[in-house]
């Protein structure tokens, strides 16, 4: 049987990652032998490509190109073999931060990029049975991370509220493959909150 792919988004400091580190931890989700993994992905030609763009003045369709292509290449390497052999997967960021940020970035660029990014991935992407979105106002994502990134905080405060808006229409779109989550409480409370919404479903499926 096809196993099954979960994944973690929201803007940057809505804790995904603290959240992912503790269901890594959590040994009721140990039980499921789940495969922990994130995009970028690390260690990887195309990752590398992206953390390289990411970190310079790359034009912002090129960007494109290069989430997408690391995209293909954590698709083709691990997450299709895992879920052919019938294992959780559980991906920190996946194909939604594309429609979320690039609907963003792209704006004046393209006509719809969201429906556009949308398409240029229709066919080959594996579309996640569960995505758990930590939502929170950039205002506190931002304070969070501190002087992380390099934009100037009325940049990256721009940035994050249309990425917030996507992410929270692209939820509304899809309310069955989607749990919003309040990013804003507590890590305790977040970490519980998220690990009892994925057994519940490991535990459905
Ligand atoms: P993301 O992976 O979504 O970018 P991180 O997990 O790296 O976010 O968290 C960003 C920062 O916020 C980190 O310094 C982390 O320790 C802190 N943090 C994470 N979750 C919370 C929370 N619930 N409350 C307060 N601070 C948090």
């Amino acid at each position: 049987m096809r196993g099954k792919l979960i994944t973690l988004e929201g803007i940057d400091g809505s804790g995904k990652s603290t959240v992912a580190e503790k269901l890594r931890k959590n040994p009721e989700i140990k039980a499921f032998g789940p495969v922990f993994t994130r995009e970028p992905t690390r260690g990887t030609l195309t990752g590398d490509a992206v953390e390289k763009a990411i970190q310079s003045d790359t034009d912002q369709l090129a960007e494109l190109f290069l989430f997408t292509a690391d995209h293909a290449e954590h698709l083709a390497k691990l997450v299709k073999p895992a879920l052919e052999n019938g294992k959780i997967v559980i991906s920190d960021r996946y194909s939604d931060s594309r429609y979320a940020y690039q609907g963003v970035t792209l704006k004046t660029r393209l006509e719809n990029p969201i429906e556009w990014v949308k398409n240029l991935h229709r066919g080959w992407t594996i579309v996640p049975d569960l995505t758990i979105l930590f939502d929170i106002v950039p205002e506190v994502s931002i304070e969070r991370c501190g002087k992380r990134g390099e934009q100037s905080k009325f940049e990256k405060l721009e940035l994050l509220r249309g990425v917030r808006e996507i992410f929270l229409r692209v939820a509304a779109e899809d309310p069955e493959r989607f749990i919003i989550i309040d990013a804003s409480r507590s890590p305790e409370y977040i970490e519980k909150e998220v690990a009892k919404k994925v057994l519940e479903f490991l535990n459905r499926n």
